[in-house]
């Protein structure tokens, strides 16, 4: 058989793949040597994708409790359900919780039924977790929600910083292209972390500075460019919007003042600052560590004033870049998946609800934003949600605070979810489970962190009564009345309405910024190649706000938080060869290799203070919660920190478990969580 081109299933890189299917459900992966992502390249997860695509743990039909049903009587039973609670308690007491995981098809017609005819803002998604603060730094300094650059940028910059970015392990084929580029160029690289990562370990520099104080870097770096006169004055004067008070803002943000409050040797920082000044085609990668962060939108806006001071953005090799995690958290990003924008890049300007709704000739449009995944979940507490429907996702393991989320699936009225595997620690608590198409069983698109859109395609037929998630919100739809608007019959019926209502004007105007979007609606769906919206974004230095500028947006180191009884500071992220809550990885025995079980990382003085042994157990606790970690004892922690992993789950183990130690505090303005710095404390077992 030929091979089929489809998009990997992980992260953001979005790499393309070749799967030949054999015998079976077996099928052989390689890299497409076509894709511009990651031209033939794969990582470890994305090489082993042919093992994670057994039958093993499949929802293979519907349920309603611990029964099995068929598809008509699940399906009225959900739009029933949902039609009498929005009837009797009105719209904002039903919501959605969705995934980076779904395909833009799925993503546009979950957000079509929740905000053009259930009339409610109540969809939100697991991206919120991922990549949200950086959605509201673009909003308030480019005036959308645009990327402003591409991975052709990585190629042509001769200055790399990677801030709370483990690139090596959570971006591998990033992390690839960027040594390419060192190798051929000479390209410095600068790795900002509180932690030595392996993506630190052939880097130029390593600045390990103290977690929480990435404001007062980018600020004191900012004052260094304006001392040297590097500041792009010209591009100021054109193309930003500047606030009074934005220089004196920074005027105590000297050498050693930013190097105390960073914790960092005052010579590295010298070299940053040095290297910054110096380089125009600089580009700062950041993901996790900015993002998730109860700072989160002001650390990803002063990284951002600090290129549209230097004018770098919109120049090849010079640009801010947020990396997303998840494999299409940019496709729901696009057609308007997160409960605080509306679609196509959109607010709840009125004018915007009223064109929308108009396009969509909606019954019931939402004309306000929703709440946020962390506010969604205390009000299903409170009683205000009384249905919820998850798809493909995992909030009892994902969120923070986990025990308080799973007292509130407790207390839902009725919950749907909507997955490929049949036990999760969410599943446990619904009442009805739908069976989705998985990985190599459905049809549709992904948009990457470049903003490119590439297919994910079929090569398996879908198993037992499995469905895809378009399908199966659409009939709930269609059986709560509105049938003519969601009579989908194709993926492809959905990508052109998407593509459509992306490139409509109105009123004069194009509801989305970029150039180049209308070339969306000719591609064949069928034999779609990989394309990207527009070209280089912002290359003639105008921006999508009432002036035509962006904005410097005044940002302040805050006050690190007073620690007393948790004296330690608890950071969490990925391993390299596991994914998410591993319903997928955790079934590859070539992945599980790499690290077996969740450790927590702790430096050697820490432990020897807290009478830990390499190797033995100690108990995490934080204010939220304790669990149980095997120690690993590594220099490569800064002292006062520890590190544990996200991915294991109820399912895989007692211990280990990240999110009963994370606290709900969120981001004032993205709603993000701030998972990185969670006073903490450890003491042997
Ligand atoms: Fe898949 Fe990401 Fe690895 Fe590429 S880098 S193969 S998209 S997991």
């Amino acid at each position: 058989m030929s091979p089929v081109r489809t998009t990997c299933a992980y992260c953001g890189v979005g790499c393309g793949v070749l799967a030949t299917p054999g015998e079976g459900r077996s099928v052989t992966i390689a890299g497409d040597p076509d894709h511009p992502a990651n031209a033939g390249r794969l990582c470890s997860k994305g090489t082993h994708l042919g093992e994670t695509v057994g039958l093993e743990g499949r929802l293979l039909h519907p349920m309603i409790g611990q029964r099995q049903a068929n598809w008509n009587k699940a399906l009225d039973l959900v739009a029933r359900k949902f039609a009498r609670t929005i009837s009797k308690y009105g719209p904002d007491s039903v919501a959605f919780y969705v995934s980076g995981q779904l395909l833009t098809e799925d993503y546009y017609v979950a957000n079509k039924l929740m905000k053009g005819f259930i009339g409610s803002g109540n969809i939100d998604t697991n991206s919120r977790l991922c990549m949200s603060s950086a959605v509201a730094g673009h909003i308030r300094a480019l005036g959308e929600d645009v990327v402003p650059a591409t991975y052709d940028d990585l190629d042509a910059a001769d200055l790399i910083i990677l801030i709370g970015s483990n690139t090596a392990w959570c971006h591998p084929i990033v992390y690839q292209r960027i040594q390419a580029a060192r190798e051929k160029r000479g390209t410095k690289l600068v790795v900002v972390d509180p932690r030595r990562t392996e993506t630190c370990e052939n880097a130029d520099l390593h600045i390990a500075l103290k977690p929480g104080t990435d404001i007062a870097l980018m600020n004191g770096l900012l004052a260094h460019c304006r001392r040297s006169g590097v500041l792009d004055e010209t591009y100021l004067k054109r193309s930003v919007e500047v606030p009074s008070n934005f220089w004196s803002s920074l005027d105590n943000a000297d050498l050693w003042t930013t190097a105390k409050t960073c914790d960092v040797p005052a010579s590295d920082l010298a070299t940053l600052f040095d290297w910054f000044a110096a380089t125009p085609r600089t580009v700062t990668l950041f993901s996790q560590g900015i993002n998730q962060s109860v700072r989160g939108t002001d650390q990803v806006n002063a990284i951002t004033n600090l290129h549209l001071a230097t004018g770098r953005v919109g120049k090849p090799g010079a640009a801010p870049f947020s990396i997303t995690g998840q494999p299409n958290a940019m496709g729901g990003r696009e057609v308007g998946g997160l409960a605080s924008t509306l679609a196509a890049h959109m607010d709840f300007a009125p004018e915007n609800v009223e064109r929308v709704g108009r396009f969509w000739s909606a019954e019931r449009m939402a004309t306000k934003p929703g709440l946020k995944a962390v506010d969604l979940f205390r009000a299903i507490r409170r009683g205000e949600i009384k249905a919820l429907w998850v798809m493909a996702t995992n909030p009892a393991v994902s969120l923070p605070d986990v025990a308080r989320v799973r007292d509130a699936l407790g207390r839902c009225e009725f919950l749907v979810v909507s997955d490929v595997v049949s036990e999760t620690d969410t599943s446990h608590y619904a009442h009805v489970r739908l069976p989705a198409a998985a990985w190599g069983e459905k049809d549709g698109t992904v948009t990457n962190s470049e903003r490119l859109i590439s297919r994910q395609r079929a090569f398996f037929p879908l198993p037992g009564e499995a469905k895809p998630d378009w399908w199966i919100v659409s009939q709930v739809a269609q059986r709560m009345g509105w049938h003519d608007a969601f009579n989908y019959h194709h993926p492809a019926d959905i990508w052109r309405e998407h593509a459509r209502l992306s490139t409509y004007e109105n009123d004069g105007r194009r509801l989305f910024a970029l150039p180049g979007h209308s070339g969306a609606l000719t591609r064949t769906y069928d034999s779609m190649t990989p394309f990207r919206w527009g070209g280089q974004p912002f290359a003639d230095g105008t921006f999508p706000t009432s002036t035509g500028k962006a904005r410097l947006v005044t940002v302040r180191q805050p006050p690190l938080e007073h620690k007393s009884a948790f004296p330690l500071t608890l950071n969490t992220g990925r391993y390299r060869d596991q994914w998410h809550s591993m319903t997928r990885t955790g079934l590859s025995p070539k992945l599980a290799r790499h690290r077996d079980e969740p450790r927590v990382e702790v430096h050697p003085r820490d432990g020897t203070a807290a009478r830990l042994v390499d190797g033995g157990l100690a108990k995490v606790t934080t204010a939220v919660g304790e669990s149980l970690f095997r120690v690993s004892l590594v220099e490569s922690q800064r002292r006062g920190e520890l590190f544990v992993p996200i991915h294991w789950t109820d399912q895989q183990s007692t211990g280990g478990r990240a999110g009963k130690l994370t606290r709900p505090l969120t981001d004032p303005i993205s709603g993000q969580p701030g998972f990185k710095s969670t006073p903490a404390a450890v003491s042997p077992q």
